[in-house]
C-alpha cells in the first residue's frame, strides 16, 4: 500500500525512535507529520500551514525548496552523487573548500570534510590533541566553558557541559577543564558588576596559566551558546579568550555549528571580533539546511605538522564514508552563491531591528525573566518570579506548553527547557517576524496566566 493512504502517524508510533524526545509522552501525543516546505513555511499532512521559526533546527538559511539549490541538486546529480575523498577527489568538494577558504576569518586555509556538527568537532579535537603530539608535547587536556554544547558524538560529549545530557555519560568521557562562560542574566558570582566577562576572562587566565603546558585547545561556542539557552556573551569575551590562547600557546576550536551563515549578523560569528581561530567548526547552515555536510578549517600550522614521509605515519587517520559528499558541497556552493547574489548579509540590518524592536514588547511580560538577542536569534527566558529569578521546575514544561500554543497558531518552535528559543530563516520579511514574536508574546501570556502559581 502506498505510504500516504496508510495512518502514517499510526507508523511513525510504531517504527521511529526520535531524538531528544520521551517516546512514552510521543507515544500518546498528536504527531505533525512534515509532507513539504516552501520559503519559510512547513505544511504538514493535514494542509496546516506553519512558519519555521527554528529554521528546522537551525540549519534553514534561505527558505525551503529554493530553486536555486534544487537546480544546483539536479544538476549535480546528472554528474554523480557520490564518490569518495579517500585518494580521490571531486569537483564541487574542491570549488567549495576554495571558497569557505576565502569567506573564513583569514588563515585558515585548510578544509577538513565530514557530516555533521559534532564530527566536525571531533576532528577538531583530535586533530588539535595529535598537532601537539607532533610537535612532541604531550598535551592531553582541553578547556571547555559550562554549560557549552558541541554535538552528541563521546569526544564532544566530554567538551560539553550540559548536566541534563552529558552527566550520565561521565564514566565514558575524557576529563576536561572547565571556564564559565558568561551567563550575565543568572551570574555565578556573588554580585553581578559590570565587567562581569571580566571575571569570566579571568578564570580562563588562571586555568591557562596552571595548565597551559597540558592544554591541547580551548573550545567555545563564540558569540552565543545555542543549546544551552540562546546565551549571548557580552562584546569582548571572544576576543578575550583568543588573546589569552595566543598568549598561553594554546589552540582555538571555534565552534560555529550554530552560530555562522549569517545568523549573528556576519558570516561567522568570529568576524564581529576580527578573532581568527586554529579551527573552524560549520555544520547546521553549511548547506542552506538541505544535507548533512560539515566541514573543520585550520591554519597551514596545523596542516604543516602532520606532514612527512609514509612511513613516519604522520597521517591524520580519520575520515567518514560520505566526507565532500559532492552532492551536500554542491547545495553548500548554491547556498553561498545566494548569499553573494542577494547580498544577503547587507539586507539583514533591518530584519534584525524589526526582531529587536518586537521582542523589546515581551520584556515587561511578568514571566519573562531575560530576553537576550544577537542577529536573528533570541532566547526567552521564562521564570516563576522575575523578582528572584526562581526558574520554573523543569517538570512543569512550561516551555514546550508556550511551543505547542505557538504550534496552534501556525508557528514551529521547540524550546530549550525554559526558553523560548528564535531562530528563523535568514529569508523571513519584517513582516513576519513581526507576527512571529506577538505569537510568542500570546502564547507566553495565555500559558503563564494558566499556571495555577501565578494566582496567587
Ligand atoms: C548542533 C550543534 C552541534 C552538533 O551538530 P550535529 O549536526 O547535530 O551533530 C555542535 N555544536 C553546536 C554549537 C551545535 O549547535
Amino acid at each position: 500500500m502506498p505510504v500516504g493512504e496508510r495512518d502514517l502517524k499510526e507508523l511513525d508510533k510504531r517504527y521511529i525512535w526520535h531524538p531528544f524526545t520521551q517516546m512514552r509522552e510521543w507515544l500518546e501525543g498528536e504527531p505533525i507529520v512534515i509532507e513539504r516546505g516552501e520559503g519559510n513555511y512547513l505544511f504538514d499532512t493535514e494542509g496546516r500551514r506553519y512558519l519555521d521559526g527554528v529554521s528546522s533546527i537551525w540549519c534553514n538559511i534561505h527558505g525551503h525548496r529554493r530553486k536555486e539549490i534544487d537546480s544546483a541538486l539536479r544538476e549535480q546529480l546528472e554528474r554523480v552523487a557520490h564518490s569518495t575523498l579517500l585518494g580521490l577527489s571531486n569537483i564541487p568538494s574542491i570549488e567549495l573548500a576554495e571558497r569557505l577558504v576565502s569567506i573564513a576569518p583569514e588563515g585558515l586555509t585548510k578544509v577538513f570534510y565530514s557530516d555533521n556538527g559534532s564530527t566536525a568537532v571531533e576532528v577538531a579535537i583530535k586533530m588539535a590533541f595529535h598537532y601537539w603530539r607532533h610537535k612532541g608535547q604531550r598535551r592531553d587536556r582541553f578547556v571547555a566553558f559550562t554549560a557549552s554544547y558541541h554535538g552528541d558524538t563521546i569526544g564532544s560529549v566530554s567538551v560539553g557541559g550540559i548536566e541534563l545530557f552529558h552527566g550520565i555519560y561521565r564514566p565514558l568521557l575524557f576529563p576536561v577543564y572547565r571556564a564559565h562562560y558568561p551567563y550575565c542574566y543568572r551570574c555565578h558570582l556573588d554580585k553581578t558588576y559590570p565587567g562581569c566577562s571580566l571575571a569570566c576572562l579571568e578564570e580562563v587566565e588562571g586555568l591557562l596559566s596552571c595548565h597551559h603546558r597540558e592544554v591541547a585547545a580551548v573550545i567555545i561556542e563564540p558569540l552565543f551558546q545555542g543549546a544551552s539557552g540562546m546565551i549571548v556573551s557580552p562584546p569582548g569575551f571572544l576576543r578575550g579568550v583568543r588573546e589569552l590562547c595566543s598568549r598561553y600557546g594554546v589552540l582555538l576550536i571555534a565552534d560555529e555549528v550554530a552560530t555562522a551563515f549569517g545568523r549573528t549578523g556576519r558570516m561567522f560569528a568570529c568576524d564581529h571580533e576580527g578573532v581568527r581561530p586554529d579551527f573552524l567548526c560549520l555544520a547546521k547552515g553549511l548547506t542552506g539546511g538541505y544535507l548533512p555536510l560539515a566541514a573543520t578549517l585550520t591554519t597551514e600550522e596545523v596542516f604543516n605538522a602532520f606532514l612527512g614521509d609514509y612511513s613516519e605515519f604522520k597521517t591524520f587517520f580519520h575520515g567518514h564514508t560520505y566526507t565532500g559528499n559532492p552532492l551536500g558541497c554542491a547545495a553548500a556552493l548554491a547556498n553561498l552563491r545566494i548569499f553573494e547574489e542577494e547580498r544577503v548579509l547587507e539586507r539583514l540590518g533591518e530584519k534584525v531591528e524589526a526582531f529587536e524592536r518586537a521582542l523589546g514588547s515581551l520584556k515587561d511580560l511578568p514571566h519573562v525573566g531575560d530576553v537576550r538577542h544577537i542577529g536573528l536569534v533570541a532566547g526567552i527566558e521564562l521564570v516563576r518570579d522575575r523578582a528572584t529569578k526562581e526558574p520554573y521546575p523543569l517538570e512543569e514544561k512550561m516551555g514546550f506548553k508556550v511551543c505547542n500554543i505557538a504550534r496552534q497558531r501556525g508557528l514551529l518552535l521547540r524550546p530549550l527547557g525554559n526558553v523560548i528559543v528564535l531562530m528563523p530563516p535568514l529569508s523571513i520579511t519584517e513582516k513576519e517576524v513581526v507576527w512571529m514574536v506577538e505569537t510568542v508574546r500570546e502564547a507566553i501570556e495565555e500559558t503563564t496566566n494558566r499556571s495555577p502559581r501565578s494566582w496567587r
